[in-house]
């Protein structure tokens, strides 16, 4: 299933829907099912079958993707959106080289997160402050959802825990993470973590670490690369993550980004007012964001 959060031009209240060819219909069209995506998916794996056996074909009542505007699929999660770094290792030389330090690939996952107000639509405008930051940057990541909740998971059973998969633009303020000795603030700027353009479940991605995804900036490819050459695959990042703290349903986890990034190229880039930038997994979707200084 494909699953989205969108608004209707009559309805000025974001609900909750499948994509059904070009057709988005209200989940609420195929009987009792909740008005937004975090409440299914805490409903659990009774619910989401059941409304994969419903939900075959379009009932009048759809409204044709063009003709909906698409939030981000949890629009709103219930805490930070968990993120691993140098998860690639192209990515982790490419980071050494820009920085000048010696090339050293993680032992252990490095994990930050980024505010849930940086939650961004998957085409709304990513604005930004030049006075705050020079140095906004682009990060395509393959984004984990969490179904089914749990604690020190087993890596043999941690894609059990996946309600779904979904792509993500890590948008990262270069400057702000330097100066503040953490990533978070320069993580966290609102806006800063498109997602979408919809959620798709996990029976329909049997391999999450045979993905490519791409990023382009005003349709010039950046990025392009393969969740087979992660470091630490989804069900292992899971599993660690899980050790010593619970999982919730509806978590997001964004799984790293590989090489390509803005400020490691020669000469550095960012991105700037105006430009145009684009993340896509085959088999998932794409998302597409202008740039604003504001
Ligand atoms: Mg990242």
């Amino acid at each position: 299933m494909r699953l989205v959060t969108f608004l209707s031009k009559l309805e000025r209240q974001p609900m909750a829907g499948i994509v059904l060819d070009k057709q988005v219909a209200p989940l609420n069209a195929f009987g009792a099912f909740p008005d937004s995506i975090m409440d299914l998916i805490r409903q659990g794996p009774a619910e989401w079958q059941r409304l994969r056996q419903i939900a075959t074909v379009a009932p009048s009542r759809s409204l044709h993707l063009d003709d909906v505007t698409l939030l981000a699929p949890i629009a709103r999660p219930g805490r930070n959106v968990m993120c691993l770094g140098w998860n690639y290792s192209a990515h982790v030389d490419e980071s050494a080289r820009a920085t000048g330090k010696a090339v050293q690939l993680p032992e252990h996952p490095v994990v930050f997160t980024k505010a849930p107000t940086s939650i961004n639509s998957p085409t709304g405008d990513i604005v930004f402050s030049p006075n705050l930051t020079e140095q906004l940057d682009w990060e395509v990541e393959l984004g984990v959802i969490i179904g089914i909740p749990g604690k020190q998971i087993a890596r043999e059973q941690a894609l059990e825990h996946v309600f779904g998969y979904t792509v993500i633009n890590d948008v990262s303020a270069r400057d702000l993470q330097q100066r503040h000795g953490q990533f978070f603030l320069g993580k966290s700027l609102d806006g800063a973590c498109p997602m979408g353009p919809w959620i798709v479940t996990a029976d329909e991605i049997p391999d999450p670490q045979n993905l490519t995804l791409r990023t382009y900036v005003n349709d010039v490819l950046k990025q392009s690369g393969t969740t087979s050459n992660q470091i630490f695959p989804v069900a292992e990042t899971i599993s660690i993550l899980s050790r010593g703290m619970t999982l919730e349903a509806g978590d997001v986890i964004a799984t790293g980004t590989p090489d390509g990034v803005g400020f490691a190229r020669t000469p550095p880039e960012f991105l700037r007012d105006g430009d145009v930038v684009a993340c896509e997994i085959e088999g998932i979707g794409r998302i597409q964001n202008r740039v604003v200084a504001g």
